[in-house]
């Protein structure tokens, strides 16, 4: 009988967090504009930690913030021989608020035309995506779209809302809504593959399974974290369940922390923790027990499924493999073509490890951030195809 771990599913986020265009109108109630890809990422993030809790390996076909070109996108899930893609947007229709029960609404899953296989996929995702928060139902609609056509396998695109409805617009940065699409789009993918779907465990706990040491993400909720990390840079906090330099919200100096602690999860491949500030507010830090403790436990918070970093260096989630030029890529200083030193070259086919990824400056397809020789680098994001440790 087939396993979860048997299947690799493609995770597409749409567009790029500052593709043009793609954003709401003005929301006078959060007194922004909200881009599409915020949604978009999110929910292909929730998703991920859904899929993989299931047993589910994934692959997101653009792990940077770039605009990815659609072309890269669905060439990096076919060579992988990813088995299912999930595309998430969110649609538009003239662009402007109309006011309540005026504007375009509802949520439409989008198949490739006269394919029986993207259609079964879609149909088990809808099952799900029906229930829950309520929206119209506008159906599994055919159409001629890049990423349903050039993907080998079953491929679905949903539409979650509407960006030019008010109502729905907001859903996009709730993250009840967020976590609800992922978990009835995981569902539905459980059901296309025959694969008993695992719910997140409970206590808010976000379902990482039990640690191999025994111990469970659970019995740390609620109590203190504080940095171990004697590096003069400090530790990384984040402002999204991420490594991406993109969403770094501060550094945590030796011995400094959060006093509570939400829950543990899967990020990327690594551990890390959500948790709360003094005043409420929700960060996300790492869990890899060489750079934080938790109090009340010897020393440490439990085991790292990823790679062991070099002590005090930076921790990597994954690696790439050099890949789209003749012989080699170049190894920057930092994250810009234009101002940075070359550290050296890698040549094509070899893996470096990588701690993220960042838009940086003057590269539409942003960058890797890497280790090499024991220190942090930089190499152009379309000339690294990442895997998850
Ligand atoms: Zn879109």
């Amino acid at each position: 009988m087939a396993k979860a771990s048997d299947y690799l599913i493609a995770l597409d986020d749409g567009h790029g967090l500052g593709t043009a265009g793609k954003r709401t109108p003005y929301i006078p109630s959060v007194g922004r504009k909200i881009q599409e890809n915020e949604f978009n990422e999110r929910v292909t993030l929730f998703l991920k930690m859904e899929l993989e809790r299931c047993g589910f390996r994934t692959l997101l076909t653009a792990p940077t913030d770039a605009d990815t070109p659609l072309k890269a996108r669905t060439d990096a899930a076919n060579s992988m021989g990813a088995d299912a893609l999930v595309s998430n947007h969110y649609n538009a229709f003239d662009g402007k608020f109309d006011g309540p029960g005026k504007d375009a609404e509802g949520h439409s899953l989008h198949v490739y035309f006269n394919d029986a296989k993207d259609r079964r996929l879609a149909e088990n995702i809808a099952k799900y995506l029906k229930q829950g928060t309520k929206q119209v139902y506008r159906g599994i609609i055919e159409q001629n779209l890049h990423m349903t056509r050039e993907f080998n396998g079953p491929a679905v695109l949903v539409e979650n809302g509407f960006m030019d409805n008010e109502r729905e617009a907001l859903l996009m940065i709730n993250e009840d809504f967020q976590r609800e699409t992922a978990r009835e789009q995981a569902l539905g993918v459980c059901d296309f593959f025959g694969i008993p779907y695992v719910a997140a465990g409970n206590g808010g706990n976000g379902g990482t399974p039990p640690n191999p040491d025994g111990t469970s993400g659970g019995n740390v909720v609620g109590k203190r974290v504080e940095s171990i990390y004697r590096g003069a840079e400090g530790l990384d906090f984040y402002s999204r369940p991420t490594f991406d330099d993109a969403y770094r919200a501060g550094t945590l100096k030796f011995g400094y922390g959060f006093p509570t602690i939400v829950r543990k999860l899967k990020v990327e491949g690594a551990d890390m923790y959500e948790v709360k500030n003094s005043r409420g507010h929700v960060f996300y830090v790492t869990a890899a027990p060489q750079f934080v403790k938790v109090e009340g436990s010897g020393q440490s918070s439990g085991g790292s499924a990823s790679p062991p970093p070099a002590s005090g260096g930076p921790i990597a989630i994954g690696e790439i493999t050099i890949i789209g030029v003749a012989n080699a890529a170049i190894v920057q200083d930092r994250p810009d073509r234009l101002t940075s030193k070359d550290l050296g070259t890698i040549r094509k086919g070899r893996t470096l490890p990588v701690t993220g990824s960042v838009r940086g400056k003057n590269s539409s397809s942003g960058y890797w951030e890497v280790i090499y020789n024991g220190r942090r680098a930089y190499i152009t994001g379309k000339f690294g195809r990442y895997k998850a440790y």
